[in-house]
């Protein structure tokens, strides 16, 4: 057994930032760190015509509270996965480099609707991005060949150009956790989404989950597993 089976992270699809009341739930939650967890900010960077101001003064407040993290859609704020033409891998390397020219470093990443394929896996390992678009369990909602990647645990996937990408799949959302929180086995990687927030059931949904949580696995930010899976098991992604 790795010995971050005892453990637990929290992470959360940033996707409105720039809407103020959900910004502002989402600013309160980072500075109070619920039940001793570092929620992980994947900050979704502005689509064209998004005001970039704020949204950078905004990202630059999240880095300042947590290990900033990068969440794509390849489609604006409704539509997470590509669709279409896109070129997924350009797309990223495309916001990932904007990140960088307004002093903004992410170290990790999630895709949109889970999406990855192996061109954005190489995009992701050159700027040294950890990546946590994997997930634990299948989304039935996606078709059988839809471009994922379902991997056990945190695992370091060989990348057709000899890099290493190393991957911390999400292992729940907050319905899955609550269904499941009896029955935990192993490393917890719960994920949730900045808008659930503002949702008066589902925030007090996750603040009781996290407590309990809490009292079941010990709290670690991203960049403590990040480290700790650092001798992960290897994997692979189709090309
Ligand atoms: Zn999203």
């Amino acid at each position: 057994m790795e010995d971050f089976q005892r453990y637990a992270v929290v992470s959360c699809h940033v996707e409105r930032p720039l809407d103020d009341r959900v910004w502002a739930a989402f600013e309160r939650l980072l500075v109070w760190r619920p039940a001793g967890f570092v929620v992980t900010p994947f900050i979704r960077p502005p689509a064209e015509g998004e005001d970039e101001e704020t949204w950078l003064r905004r990202a630059r407040r999240a880095a300042e509270l947590a290990p900033l993290g990068h969440h794509t859609h390849w489609g604006g704020v409704s539509q997470a996965r590509p669709v279409g033409e896109v070129d997924a891998a350009a797309h990223v390397r495309r916001e990932a480099e904007w990140l960088r020219t307004h002093g903004l470093e992410p170290r990790y990443f999630c895709g949109g609707g889970w999406y990855l394929d192996g061109p954005l896996a190489e995009v992701l390992a050159d700027f040294g991005y950890v990546d946590c678009t994997a997930t634990t369990f299948r989304q039935t909602y996606l078709a059988d060949d839809a471009p994922r990647l379902q991997l056990a645990g945190p695992s370091r996937v060989q990348l057709p150009s000899g890099a290493e990408l190393l991957e911390l799949p999400a292992t729940h959302s907050l319905g899955m956790l609550a269904r499941g929180l009896l029955t935990l086995d192993g490393l917890v990687h719960v994920h949730f989404h900045d808008w659930e927030l503002v949702d008066r059931r589902r925030a007090l949904a996750l603040h009781v989950l996290l407590r309990v949580l809490r009292l079941r696995r010990a709290p670690l930010t991203v960049g403590e597993l990040a480290e700790r899976a650092a001798g992960a098991p290897l994997a692979t992604i189709a090309s």
